[in-house]
């Protein structure tokens, strides 16, 4: 499984960090989320699911 954030849609709201600490980091220079590895590791597809349902823009997708 693989994931990405849009970063024209992201608005910051760290829920999926939150949801998925190990999977999401935010950037310094303005807060958007970002992909640890576009590579989800194995055992935390779950957590991935949860993170895109859980983004209020709908900024993530699995690729
Ligand atoms: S939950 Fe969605 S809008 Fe919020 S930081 Fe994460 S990707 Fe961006």
């Amino acid at each position: 499984m693989k994931i990405a954030v849009d970063a024209a849609i992201c608005q910051g709201h760290t829920l999926c960090a939150m949801t998925a600490p190990g999977l999401f980091r935010l950037r310094d220079e303005d807060g958007h989320a970002e992909v640890v590895d576009e590579e989800v590791p194995p055992g935390q597809e779950s957590l991935a699911r949860d993170a895109i349902l859980t983004c209020p823009e709908q900024a993530i997708r699995s690729l």
